[in-house]
C-alpha cells in the first residue's frame, strides 16, 4: 500500500456539505471550459479509454499521445488486438516500455474476443477480474465510459485531497477512496473523475500549485494555510543504484540475442544476455562465466565503456563486454543470431539498444 507522511496533524472535520457542493461546482463548470482535447476525450467507448488508461500507467500524456494513435490505428478494436500476435503488439508498444502492460493487454483482449464476442464488460467486478486492470483502472474505465458512480485515486487525486483538505498525518489509501465516494457526484461521474485528474495534473502540481487560476481555490484548506506547496511533505526516497553485465557476442557479423525466459527479461521479448552484477567490481569475472554458461567455452571478456542509463526508481550503470574469440556454438535454447541492424529493430529495451550502439561505437 502507497503511504504519504505529513508533519502536521489532521484536522478534526474534512469538507462539510456546503463546501463539499461548492467544490463539485466550481470543478466540472471549469473542467468543461479548460479540459484538453484528447483522442480518448472524443470518444470514450470501453475500449479506447482502456487502451489510454493502461497506456497512462506510469506514462505522461504527452510522450502516450503518438503511441496511442498508432495503436489504434492498428488495433482499432478488441478483436483485431485478440487476433494480432503478442510480439507484434510489443513491436507497436516498443518506446513506451513497461512491457507487462502491452502483454496483459493482449491477454484481456484474448479472453473478450472470440469468446465474449469482443465485447468489453459493462460490470465493474468483470472488468477488475482483466489482466492489468487494478481498482483505479476498473474505476477509472467504469466511470468515463459508462459514466458509472466508481471513484479513483492516483497520485495527481490523493495529492489535490491532501491540499484541498489539508490532511495531516500518515493517511491509509482508503482515507483518499472514502473521501472520492464522498465526493463523487452519482449522475456526473466521468466528468467528475477527469477533472479531478486534471486538476492534479495541469493546476495542482507537485512544486508550484498555480492557486492563482485554481477554480477551487475558494474552498482549499492548504491555500487556507498560506504555504500549499508544502503539502504534501513525503520523506525522499532513494533511487537505488544497480549494475547490469551485458554481453555482445558475435559471429559473422550477427549478434547473439537471448528470448525472455531469461532471468530479468520482458516476457515475449527480445534482449541482449545480461546478468545484474553484485557490484562493479564483479563485472570481468561474471563476463567470463556468463560467456561460459552460453558458449560452453572458456573465453576471455572484453570491456567496453560502461554508460548509465535510468528509469524509474533505478540508475543502472550497464557494463557491456565483447570477447577475444567468435562463439562456436551456443549451448541451450532461448537464442537467436541476427545481423545487427535486425538486431536493432529486434530488442525493445532502449537499455540494449543503447549497448547495441556503445558496441558498434567500440567495434565490438
Ligand atoms: S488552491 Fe492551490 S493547493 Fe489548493 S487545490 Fe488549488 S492549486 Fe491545489
Amino acid at each position: 500500500m502507497k503511504r504519504l507522511y505529513f508533519r502536521e496533524t489532521p484536522p478534526a472535520e474534512y469538507l462539510d456539505p456546503r463546501r463539499a457542493s461548492a467544490f463539485r461546482r466550481r470543478l466540472l463548470r471549469w473542467y468543461l471550459d479548460n479540459r484538453r482535447v484528447l483522442p480518448w476525450r472524443d470518444t470514450p467507448t470501453p475500449y479506447r479509454v482502456w487502451i489510454s488508461e493502461i497506456m497512462l500507467q506510469q506514462t505522461q500524456v504527452g510522450t502516450v499521445l503518438p503511441y496511442y494513435d498508432r495503436f489504434l490505428q492498428r488495433f482499432p478494436d478488441i478483436p483485431s488486438l485478440a487476433r494480432a500476435s503478442e510480439s507484434d503488439v510489443l513491436q507497436r508498444w516498443a518506446g513506451l516500455g513497461y512491457y507487462g502492460r502491452a502483454r496483459r493487454l493482449h491477454q484481456a483482449a484474448r479472453i473478450l474476443w472470440p469468446a465474449r464476442q469482443g465485447k468489453f464488460p459493462e460490470e465493474y467486478e468483470a472488468v477488475l477480474a482483466l489482466p492489468g486492470i487494478g481498482p483505479y483502472t476498473a474505476g477509472a474505465i467504469c466511470s468515463i465510459a459508462y459514466n458509472q458512480p466508481r471513484p479513483v485515486v492516483d497520485g495527481n487525486i490523493r495529492r489535490v485531497l491532501v491540499r484541498l483538505l489539508r490532511i495531516g498525518g500518515k493517511v491509509r489509501e482508503g482515507f483518499f477512496w472514502d473521501q472520492m465516494t464522498a465526493l463523487l457526484p452519482p449522475n456526473q461521474a466521468s466528468s467528475f473523475n477527469q477533472a479531478m485528474m486534471e486538476l492534479g495534473a495541469m493546476v495542482c502540481t507537485p512544486h508550484r500549485p498555480q492557486c492563482g487560476s485554481c477554480p477551487v481555490a475558494r474552498v482549499c484548506r492548504a491555500l487556507e494555510s498560506g504555504n500549499p506547496s508544502r503539502v504534501p511533505v513525503k520523506h525522499p526516497r532513494g533511487s537505488r543504484p544497480v549494475h547490469l553485465l551485458v554481453l555482445l557476442l558475435e559471429k559473422e557479423g550477427r549478434v547473439l540475442l537471448a528470448s525472455s525466459g531469461k532471468p530479468g527479461f520482458i516476457p515475449g521479448a527480445w534482449g541482449l544476455p545480461c546478468r545484474v552484477l553484485a557490484d562493479a567490481a564483479s563485472a570481468e569475472s561474471e563476463a567470463a562465466r556468463l560467456i561460459r554458461e552460453i558458449t560452453g567455452r572458456a573465453v576471455s571478456p572484453v570491456p567496453l565503456p560502461p554508460f548509465r542509463h535510468a528509469i524509474t526508481h533505478r540508475r543502472i550503470t550497464v557494463h557491456p563486454f565483447g570477447s577475444t574469440a567468435e562463439p562456436t556454438t551456443v549451448q541451450g535454447g532461448g537464442y537467436q543470431w541476427v545481423n545487427r541492424k535486425r538486431g536493432k529493430d529486434r530488442v525493445l529495451s532502449s537499455l540494449f539498444r543503447k549497448a547495441l550502439e556503445a558496441g558498434a561505437g567500440a567495434g565490438a
